[in-house]
């Protein structure tokens, strides 16, 4: 399929739309018109005044938002840029609605974090982040583990100035932090995976959408995450989210399971309901969780302000009657379903085949997440000479390069090799996820991507590990490395040695996994100052090796 297949690109775009136009009409009640009397006008404002009126005391991030709310302050934003300034305190939060974070001290510059629903790029798109974070930034992004990317060291001047040129490029980072909705994540290999049960893509698409153009969804109490599961290679982590969605089968229908409430920076995952979701209403009944949650999450404890505690509070069922109410129809509901075959582990990495005949995906690895401009360009051109022209972005921090024709796969994987870039891994670096760390981010305790580096190469010269696992590092209890769903899993911690030293390292967890293997990781050792770390992973990988070999390593800890 060439790059330059232009009506061919054109038919694909068309069907896209087709289904979105199918996702958004649904079979379920238009969206916040339900029994429950729909939104008010404000629906924050009304959820502020009841919280009010029971006496509670709103936080003042919540009186900052009722104040002017934050996405009426891009002028503001704008004027400080001119300033030459930075946001700081809770204006710092606000400027998040823009995509723009401050992250000083670390880096006395903005972070923008974008939004590709689902991580579906075009090289079009690539090349032209790649001149943005150039000419505004540091000269690279790291990819995140929500499909999606980062451009650091913006100066503020810049920083508006990154925000219109990504318009530019059909890409809005409205509400990338602070109290919204982040970006949709699913499987990177939708609508090429021989086996998915659902393409994904026109309901991710719709989605985001749906929420860019939704006002009162950016008022929430705190952050929100949504991911959809079509089945397939890569596993998506979409128990991880908010709310999950997992293709099943029921009857010879293809249905989402609905599941709620994942949060495992605080240990826990999506709740699995019997509720199941047509593809077609998946934007209607997100909407209806999502305005219960407005309306119900606390306002006055950002600790306890997420959708967990909704549902701690209330239980299951009630959720799901008020979330009924808000749609003004019952859910589906089906107890057997049958699920799709489980994701290769490390399936996000290699040369695979697509479910298009003749027709290959390759997952890329990216050192530490992080891809200099040169290597985006270099990039967008593997994927326009020998594919279709799409990446794909996964929340395994890599991308994929797909429609490569089989017998072109040697060329595009020796024009990968040009950009000294691979797509082997052994099973330690495949599975290898590291936030920001203490670089790049004032929370974390360690320097995650730096430490992941060395423990990798420290145990591939040390030990051939014969299955895949993963090793989560994250600096901080904000967990956006995900530490709790590892093999081994390691948040930063500082520890003391001596009177008065103190040095960067982590708490050790293990047994950790999501999906199939969806068990919080356990910890075995606090506070392991980061020159003892890699010997004492090395150790208990070889214990594993030689005691039960047979066994997976989360089965073995
Ligand atoms: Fe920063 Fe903590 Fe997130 Fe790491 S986990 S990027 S340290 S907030």
């Amino acid at each position: 399929m060439a790059g330059n297949d232009f009506s061919g690109e054109q038919q694909e775009y068309l069907k896209g739309f087709m289904a979105g136009v199918e996702a958004r009409r649904g079979s379920l009640a238009p969206a916040g018109g339900g029994q429950g009397g729909g939104a008010p006008p404000d629906a924050m404002r009304a959820a502020q005044d009841a919280a009010i009126a029971k006496g509670g005391k709103l936080t003042p991030e919540e009186k900052a938002k009722r104040d002017k709310h934050p996405l009426d302050r891009w002028d503001e934003v704008v004027a400080r840029a001119e300033q030459g300034k930075f946001p700081h305190g809770v204006d710092n939060l606000l400027t998040r609605w823009h995509g723009l974070f401050y992250v000083g001290p670390t880096q006395d510059a903005f972070m923008c974090r974008l939004r590709i629903p689902g991580g579906f790029l075009s090289t079009h798109q690539l090349r032209g982040i790649a001149a943005i974070a150039e000419e505004c930034g540091g000269g690279w992004t790291d990819v995140t583990t929500r499909n999606n990317l980062q451009i650091r060291m913006i100066p503020s001047a810049k920083g508006p100035e990154v925000i219109e040129r990504l318009g530019d490029l059909g890409i809005i980072p409205k509400g990338t932090g602070a109290d919204n909705i982040r970006n949709i994540t699913c499987n990177p290999t939708s609508g090429i995976d021989p086996g998915e049960l659902i393409d994904a893509r026109p309901i991710v698409r719709a989605l985001h959408h749906h929420i860019l153009n939704t006002r009162d969804l950016f008022g929430l109490p705190r952050k929100f995450n949504i991911s959809l599961d079509g089945g397939g290679r890569v596993a998506v982590l979409e128990d991880t989210n908010d709310i999950a969605f997992t293709a099943v089968k029921v009857g010879g229908e293809a249905l989402f399971r609905l599941g709620l409430g994942g949060i495992t920076g605080h240990r826990d995952f999506a709740r699995g309901t019997d509720a199941v979701v047509p593809p077609g209403d998946v934007v209607k009944v997100c909407d209806a969780i999502l305005r219960v949650f407005l309306a119900n999450g606390d306002r006055t404890d950002r600790r306890k302000a997420r959708l967990k505690y909704v549902l701690d509070a209330w239980g299951l069922p009630r959720f799901l009657e008020a979330v009924e109410a808000q749609l003004g129809a019952k859910l589906r509901r089906a107890e057997d379903a049958t699920p799709a075959a489980p994701p290769l582990k490390h399936g996000h990495i290699g040369v695979h085949d697509q479910k298009q005949p003749g027709l290959q995906y390759i997952g890329v690895v990216l050192p530490v997440a992080r891809i200099t401009a040169e290597r985006m360009r270099g990039l967008a051109d593997v994927a326009d000479r020998f594919g279709s022209g799409a990446i794909r972005l996964t929340v395994w921090q890599n991308l994929l390069i797909s429609d490569v024709p089989r017998e072109r796969m040697p060329e595009a994987q020796a024009a990968v090799a040009a950009l000294g870039l691979g797509w082997e891994a052994s099973h330690v670096r495949g599975g290898l996820v590291a936030c920001t760390g203490n670089a790049g981010c004032k929370f974390a305790a360690s320097d995650t991507k730096r430490h992941a580096a060395e423990l990798a190469d420290y145990l591939d010269a040390r030990i051939t590990v014969t299955k895949p696992i993963n090793i989560h590092l994250t600096g901080c209890h904000n967990s956006c490395a995900q530490h709790y769903i590892g093999d081994i899993g390691l948040i930063g911690a500082k520890v003391e040695r001596g009177e008065d030293e103190e040095v960067e390292g982590y708490d050790l967890h293990v047994g950790g996994g999501a999906g199939v293997e969806r068990r919080i990781a356990r910890l075995v050792r606090p506070k392991v100052a980061h020159d003892e770390l890699n010997p004492m992973v090395l150790n208990l990988l070889r214990a594993w090796q030689e005691e039960a070999p047979e066994l997976s390593f989360q089965d073995f800890t």
